[in-house]
C-alpha cells in the first residue's frame, strides 16, 4: 500500500527531542538514571499527583496498579467493553475476571448505571477509561466506589492533559495510568506512568516495577548488595525513552492547544451535516484531551456502511480508524465469557457508526479542511 496522503496519526518529533535523546546516549547511563527520575518528578507535577512511577507501557502501569490494590484470583474488576484490550488484559494477569460494562452512546464512556447492575460481592475495582480524553462521569463512579467499597483505577491512556470539572483527574482515583505509546498525547516510543497519591502503594509499585528489588536503582549506590522483597516484573523505562518523555512534556500544552483547535475546526466544518453526530465536547469546566475526534455516522441515512466509507476515504488518501470494536465482539472474550452482541446494546449499536478522523499536533488546518470536504462529498453522494 502506498503511504496515505493524510495519515490517521503521527507523533510530533522535533530537533529538541533528538538532542535530549542523544544526550542520554552520550552519557552512557542508558537506563534508570537521572532522565527517568526527572521525568517522573516533572510528570507528577504536571498532572498534580504526588507519586509517579514510570513503566515501559500503560499496560504495565495498569498491572502494577492492580497489584498494589491486592487484586486476586476470584475477584471481579469492572472494565468498559468500549476500550482497548489492554484494560481487560491487565485484569487477566491477576487471574481476576474482567466484567464488561456497556457504554453511553453519546460519550462512548462507561455507563455507570450498567456498571452498578454488574456489581456483586466479588467486585473489587472499577476501571473507567476516558475515551478520546473525554473525562468519564467521575462523580457517579466515585459514588459507586463509595457505596460498594470499590477501588478506582483510571485508564488515562488518552487523557493527558485532562480535567474533570476543573479538577486534575489523578486526585479522583487510587491510581491513574497513562500511556506514552507512539501515537498517544505525548510519546516515549513505548512507555507509561502510574500516578498515585498513596505513599504505600507508590512504594510497592516502584519495587514491583523492577524485579522486586529493594534499593533505588538511580541512587548510584555503589554497594553490590540488595534484597529481593517481592516477585516483581521488568517494567522499567530506559534513559532514552525518559529523555524523549521529558522533551515531549515541555510541549504538552502546545500539543493540546493544537489538538483543541483541530477539534474546533472539525466541529465547525461538520456540524451542519445531518448524517454526522459530533463527539461529545464535555462539560464546560472539563478539559478534554482530544486524543481522538470520533464522529458517529447515522448509517440508516446512508446507502453505504461505515466500513465502505472508510475505504472510499482511503482511496482518496485519507486514513481513518475505529475506536474501538468493543471487547465483547472479539473472539477471545466471546469464547471465554460467552458474551453476545445484545449483552451490550449501546456499544454494539455505536460500533457500526463510529469513525475516528485524523487528529494530531502536526496536522495542518488545510488537511483538516480536506478531510471535511471529502467526507461531506461522499456523504452527499450516498445519502438516502
Ligand atoms: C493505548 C491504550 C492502552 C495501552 O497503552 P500501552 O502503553 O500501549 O500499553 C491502554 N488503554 C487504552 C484505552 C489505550 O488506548
Amino acid at each position: 500500500m502506498t503511504k496515505p496522503l493524510i495519515p490517521f496519526q503521527l507523533p510530533s518529533i522535533d530537533e529538541d527531542d533528538i538532542v535530549l535523546v542523544t544526550q542520554a546516549m552520550r552519557s552512557k547511563w542508558l537506563t534508570m538514571g537521572k532522565m527517568v527520575s526527572d521525568f517522573e518528578t516533572q510528570f507528577a507535577q504536571k498532572v498534580d499527583g504526588r507519586y509517579a512511577i514510570s513503566t515501559n507501557s500503560c499496560t504495565a502501569a495498569l498491572h502494577l496498579a492492580l497489584c498494589a490494590l491486592n487484586i486476586k484470583e476470584g475477584d471481579d474488576v469492572l472494565v468498559p467493553t468500549m476500550t482497548f484490550t489492554a484494560t481487560a488484559e491487565a485484569v487477566l494477569y491477576m487471574r481476576a475476571r474482567p466484567v464488561l460494562v456497556d457504554c453511553q452512546k453519546d460519550t462512548l464512556n462507561m455507563d455507570s448505571t450498567d456498571a452498578e447492575r454488574k456489581i456483586t460481592k466479588k467486585t473489587k475495582v472499577i476501571i473507567p477509561v476516558h475515551v478520546a480524553g473525554l473525562p468519564c462521569d467521575m462523580e457517579a463512579i466515585q459514588q459507586l466506589a463509595k457505596r460498594y467499597q470499590l477501588k478506582i483505577i483510571q485508564d488515562a491512556a488518552h487523557a493527558f492533559p485532562t480535567k474533570y470539572r476543573g479538577i486534575p483527574i489523578v486526585s479522583l482515583s487510587d491510581a491513574t495510568c497513562f500511556s506514552f505509546y507512539a501515537t498517544k498525547p505525548i510519546t516515549t516510543g513505548e512507555g507509561g506512568m502510574v500516578v498515585t497519591n498513596d505513599e504505600i502503594d507508590a512504594k510497592q509499585m516502584k519495587i514491583l516495577r523492577l524485579h522486586g528489588i529493594s534499593r533505588d536503582p538511580w541512587s548510584r549506590n555503589l554497594s553490590p548488595h540488595y534484597d529481593i522483597l517481592e516477585a516483581g516484573f521488568k517494567y522499567n523505562l530506559t534513559e532514552m525513552a525518559a529523555a524523549l518523555g521529558l522533551s515531549q512534556l515541555k510541549k504538552a500544552d502546545l500539543f493540546w492547544e493544537k489538538r483543541f483547535r483541530i477539534a474546533q475546526l472539525y466541529t465547525q466544518e461538520l456540524k451542519m451535516t445531518p448524517e454526522i453526530i459530533l463527539p461529545h465536547p464535555g462539560h464546560l469546566t472539563d478539559q478534554h484531551a482530544w486524543h481522538l475526534y470520533t464522529i458517529r455516522l447515522k448509517t440508516n441515512a446512508l446507502k453505504i456502511t461505515r466500513d465502505e466509507l472508510i475505504n472510499i476515504l482511503l482511496e482518496k488518501g485519507i486514513q481513518t480508524s475505529i475506536h474501538w470494536k468493543p471487547l465483547h465482539l472479539h473472539p477471545f472474550y466471546q469464547k471465554n465469557y460467552g458474551f453476545t452482541p445484545h449483552h451490550f446494546p449501546n456499544a454494539t449499536e455505536v460500533f457500526e457508526q463510529i469513525l475516528s478522523l485524523p487528529i494530531y499536533p502536526d496536522l495542518k488546518e488545510q488537511e483538516v479542511l480536506i478531510v471535511c470536504s471529502t467526507l461531506k462529498e461522499i456523504i452527499q453522494k450516498y445519502r438516502l
